[in-house]
């Protein structure tokens, strides 16, 4: 293998990712006056944060103060473990503290970089509503902060996988990397480094490692999301905390790419005009065009199986009854993959609030009449059960059979069941795949955001921000990884710009 040092490059930072956290981190060093070098694996930037519903939970922002509400960042921090109380995880209260401090300053950075946000919507037990959402899509975030990183300066280089760190006298001063030829680079650092590679739930070894085996054959919502920062920090003696946890859930598949979500999310003007008819229009109205830009893997809601919903798999075989375990039921099917059936009773309810067939939190709700408008491809109705499992190539007779013991079952259990599956037409939505949307495990890291060894003392020249930088701080709750994300970025990127030891430019 070839390795060349690419020596026309003299950056000060190198930050290693191209989602939220790596674009904050680039933009803040490149802001006071660094030369910066971000590296991305992927054919283009975007990450975790791209696939995000995008909200972000904060206080004191000028969306609350418009509405009236008298919020602070200590509330913030109260209620943040609220959301906690059912994980088995360690928190990490000084960090967690940095964010409900410093989201607020983070959601105003960004909106002055050209993000738009709609809100604040309320989510119990947050005691007054924080989440903001951004408009139209979370691929706003990664259109304007790279305009702002390029014209910062900020090298970017898309294509190019970090492999490992230089490490000289104990410190952190440059990164291996791999190009799309295949060829091995050195790039080496005045300053320090920035790991902002995001979490690890497309790597089978560290999901087998730190959850489970079972969660090992769960794909990834990103398949880009492979740990290499974990593993290039832990190879020069950092940690990983929290590594167990883990976002496993079903979703249905995301919709075919669409050119007006991918190229609007830069336009400001339309993203405001957006916002504007969000505050003044009904959503009745609106609903139909938002649905447009929902470009990411929607989550059925629970509402639906309570009423009587169930999933079948491919096969046509019961996987889930309506109140049965449906990750673990779906974890045992072959392909992950299933379609939620039900009849005219059921589809009839869910066309109104608050009987929605998904959410977007805080943006949009979708009914089954948004279903079969904007996702024809999830969408597949007729008359009879077996008219509609053949649709999807589903053998009529199994799905008979099932729907037949879902049916007997319900019948022997009076009240406590919902109805049997009886008069058609039926609906089959999906495929919904079950599906890690992201990990938790973060590096060990300080309140400066610099990387920790077992013994806690900083690995010299190496900072982490993001999912790769999470340290231990649990982040339930709508909002809070994504503020996470872009606070934490900023601060790292901020912290390593100031090991620079070259003159500002
Ligand atoms: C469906 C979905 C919905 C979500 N919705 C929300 C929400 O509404 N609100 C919220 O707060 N959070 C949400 N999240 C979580 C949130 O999106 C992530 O926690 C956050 O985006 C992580 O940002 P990051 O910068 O750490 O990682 P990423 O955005 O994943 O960025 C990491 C980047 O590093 C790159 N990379 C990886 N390895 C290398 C390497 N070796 N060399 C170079 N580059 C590398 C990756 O390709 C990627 O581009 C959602 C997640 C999903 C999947």
């Amino acid at each position: 293998m070839r390795l060349r040092a690419d020596a026309s490059l003299q950056p000060d930072v190198i930050v290693i990712g191209g989602g939220g956290s790596g674009l904050a981190a680039a933009i803040e060093a490149a802001s006071v006056g660094r030369r910066v070098l971000l590296l991305e694996k992927a054919p283009r930037l975007g990450g975790t944060t791209a696939w995000s519903v995008g909200s972000i939970s904060a206080t004191l922002s000028p969306q609350q103060i418009a509405c009236g509400i008298m919020d602070t960042p200590h509330d913030h921090f109260e209620d943040m473990p609220k959301f906690a109380a059912h994980l088995k995880g360690t928190d990490n209260d000084d960090l967690r503290r940095i964010l409900t401090s410093e989201v607020p300053t983070t959601l105003r950075w960004l909106m002055a970089l050209g993000v738009e946000f709609f809100g604040p919507m309320p989510e119990p037990p947050h005691r007054r509503p924080r989440m903001h959402n951004v408009v139209p899509n979370s691929r706003a975030y990664i259109a304007i902060c790279a305009r702002r990183a390029r014209r910062l300066g900020v090298d970017i280089r898309v294509d190019v996988r970090a492999t490992g760190f230089i490490v000289e006298g104990g410190r952190v001063r440059g990164v291996r990397a791999s190009l799309k030829s295949g060829e091995s680079v050195e790039y080496r650092a005045s300053g320090a480094v920035v790991l902002a590679s995001g979490d690890y739930s497309a790597s089978p070894e560290l999901k087998r490692e730190f959850i489970s085996p079972a969660a090992a054959t769960i794909e990834p919502v990103n398949v880009y999301s492979t740990g290499d920062g974990h593993r290039m920090a832990t190879d020069v003696g950092a940690t990983v905390i929290n590594g167990h946890l883990a976002h496993i859930g079903v979703r249905f598949i995301p919709p075919p790419r669409s050119s007006i979500a991918e190229s609007l999310p830069a336009f400001r003007p339309l993203a405001r005009l957006i916002r504007i008819a969000m505050q003044r229009l009904p959503m009745a109205l609106l609903r139909p065009f938002l649905m447009k830009f929902l470009v990411t893997v929607l989550e059925p809601a629970p509402n639906l199986f309570a009423a009587g919903a169930v999933l079948i798999a491919s096969n046509g075989e019961l996987v889930a009854d309506w109140n049965d375990d449906r990750i673990a039921a779906l974890g045992a099917v072959d392909d992950h993959r299933g379609f939620i059936l039900f009849n005219n009773a059921i589809a009839n309810a869910f066309e109104s609030w608050p009987n929605y067939i998904s959410t977007a939190p805080g943006l949009a709700y979708a009914y089954l009449s948004d279903y079969r408008r904007n996702r024809a491809d999830l969408f597949h109705s007729a008359p009879t059960l077996e008219a509609v499992a053949a649709q999807l190539g589903i053998p009529g007779n199994a799905i008979r059979a099932s729907v037949d013991a879902v049916n007997a079952k319900r019948e022997g259990a009076g009240d406590r069941a919902p109805k049997p599956l009886s008069a058609g037409p039926f609906y089959l939505l999906g495929p919904a795949k079950l599906l890690i949307t992201f990990t938790d495990g973060g590096l060990a890291v300080d309140t400066s955001h610099r990387v920790l060894d077992a013994g806690g003392a900083p690995i010299p020249g190496l900072y982490a921000a993001g999912s790769t930088g999470q340290g231990g701080l649990l982040l339930e709750g709508h909002g809070h990884h994504l503020g996470w994300a872009f606070t934490s970025g900023r601060l790292a990127g901020r912290n390593a710009a100031l090991e620079s030891v070259s003159p500002p430019r």
